[in-house]
């Protein structure tokens, strides 16, 4: 075909929301500051997903192609594409079942081969698509794992996938590969999953494999910032002793540059918000500077029903302004109608009499509420989108993680950057009203920590602001290393 069509890369996300968007997000900046036509691979249902989020807004330069995949033939329930409305058990299969689209991304990609008679600059593939390394390759192109996390979080991640087992018993700290010896882990920061694991189960038996493949790419591109994670990237370069690219954060750029500027222009891939922006803004409006507290665990998790209760009970002792979106607590359908039953009597109607809390059920505005001059803390479960789209804003975060790599971002936020204190661990501790009340006090307090934590998030946000800046001479950090990312693979190339 013409230069015109010609693919220069090829993308392949992990099928889960907090990867598709970064990927989309990433595709935009790099067609954004070369030019570049990109292509995105996914299965039929989150290329649906991807296209609706550009919703009147096509780029001619960003192209959909669709892998074919049967969530039945892998024993998941019809139409699982992705990581949404999973339960537990079926999460660890619906990972397992994602080696099967390698097939398919290799004859896609031997159809852009054959169609541009050369094949592309790269493929950029998640850090969980390591078989992406080998389709590249064999086809004569190179391989570029994203990571869709931070440095320091990502590093502790697939360091503790690759080394395992962790089975310990005694409440020691331990070291990790690829950490100083000061950087103390404790196997409460290990999900279940990673404790168990031996490299025979189902989820080290994808893990390890995929990440181990994936060091062998010719480069890494990390969602972070130079000045923000200097530690964290310094040690996950020498671990993976191959180059990484700190190229975040990959957010709406009117959002960054005037927090005042209408968020929605990201629609979010098939979610309705459960109150409306507006709503969310004049309700913010109502309150005075940096006196709300704003509580979400992300795009698909929950806490138990008991934390829930001492969640609300805790905030209505503390008494401050918040905002929290609330979603079915565990162990029920998160698509099932929110039950009343399911917090304090009465706690929704008191709260909303006298404006104290605004709670949105299931998915809310997050970009446009911690823009707003009114919120002043994240309570957070420290997924790595939520973690750069409060830090941008500087708003100081609370920690709660869950699952995934949470547990190193709030460790990370905590000892490396100080914008944070962890109020708990996942889902089966059990967490007192009282400790949630002093917690927020705390964080919310204008003198103290509080204070001091909240000067360390004004400092990293301006880190981000100006590694985004891109004016004329006067380009950032994360510009300057998509720059020269870019040259570098052109060059690997020729
Ligand atoms: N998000 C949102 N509204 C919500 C909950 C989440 O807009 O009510 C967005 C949030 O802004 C972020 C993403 O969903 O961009 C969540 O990604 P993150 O990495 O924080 O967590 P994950 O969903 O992967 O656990």
């Amino acid at each position: 075909g013409s230069s015109n069509d010609y693919i220069h890369i090829v993308m392949v996300p992990f099928m889960a929301h907090g990867h598709l968007i970064p990927f989309l997000a990433l595709a935009k900046q790099i067609h954004h500051q070369t030019g570049f036509n990109i292509a995105i691979a996914n299965t039929p249902l989150n290329i649906q997903y991807l296209r609706s989020t550009l919703r009147g807004n096509p780029i001619p330069g960003i192209h959909f192609l669709e892998l074919q995949f049967n969530s039945s033939d892998h024993g998941l329930p019809p139409n699982t594409e992705n990581t949404e409305n999973l339960s537990l058990d079926l999460i660890g299969k619906f990972f397992a079942s994602s080696v099967y689209l390698k097939t398919p991304f290799y004859n896609l990609l031997k159809d852009i081969v054959k169609k541009q008679c050369t094949p592309p600059l790269c493929v950029i593939a998640d850090v969980f698509f390591g078989w992406a390394v080998d389709v590249a390759n064999s086809l004569n192109t190179i391989n570029i794992a994203f990571s869709t996390g931070g440095a320091y979080g990502t590093l502790a991640y697939v360091s503790l996938w690759t080394n395992l087992p962790h089975r310990r018993t005694d409440n020691a700290e331990f070291n990790v590969p690829g950490f100083p010896d000061r950087c103390k882990f404790h196997v409460s920061q290990l999900h279940e999953f990673l404790r168990k694991a031996d490299g025979t189960d189902l989820w080290s038996k994808f893990m390890q494999p995929q990440i181990l493949s994936s060091f062998k790419s010719f480069g890494w591109l990390c969602n972070t910032v130079e000045e923000i994670e200097p530690f964290g990237l310094d040690l996950l370069r020498k671990y993976i002793k191959s180059p990484v690219w700190s190229i975040g954060p990959l957010l709406p750029k009117s959002w960054l540059i005037n927090s005042s500027a209408p968020a929605s222009v990201r629609q979010h891939a098939g979610k309705e918000p459960g109150t409306s922006p507006k709503k969310c803004v004049q309700w913010l409006d109502m309150h005075s500077d940096d006196s709300v507290l704003y509580i979400s665990f992300g795009s698909q998790n929950t806490i138990s029903p008991s934390q829930m209760m001492e969640l609300a009970t805790g905030l209505e002792k503390a008494g401050k302004p918040f905002v929290w979106v609330i979603r079915p607590p565990l162990g029920f359908d998160l698509k099932t109608e929110f039950k009343p039953e399911w917090l304090p009597e009465g706690f929704e109607a008191r709260m909303s009499r006298n404006n104290q809390g605004l709670l949105v059920k299931n998915w809310a505005p997050q970009l446009e509420i911690l823009s707003h001059r009114s919120t002043g803390a994240f309570l957070s479960h420290c997924g790595w989108n939520s973690t750069m789209e409060s830090l941008s804003q500087g708003v100081k975060i609370i920690g709660w993680p869950l699952v995934a790599e949470q547990a190193y971002n709030s460790k990370m936020l905590v000892e490396e950057m100080g914008v944070a204190v962890e109020l708990t661990r996942g889902v089966r501790s059990s967490i007192s009203s009282d400790k949630v009340k002093e917690v927020i006090e705390m964080v919310m307090g204008k003198e103290g920590k509080g204070r001091d934590m909240k000067r360390k998030a004004q400092e990293i946000a301006e880190h981000i602001m100006a590694a985004v800046k891109d004016e004329g001479n006067e380009k950032g950090s994360s510009i300057k290393a998509l720059d020269d990312f870019v040259s570098t693979i052109t060059k690997a190339r020729k």
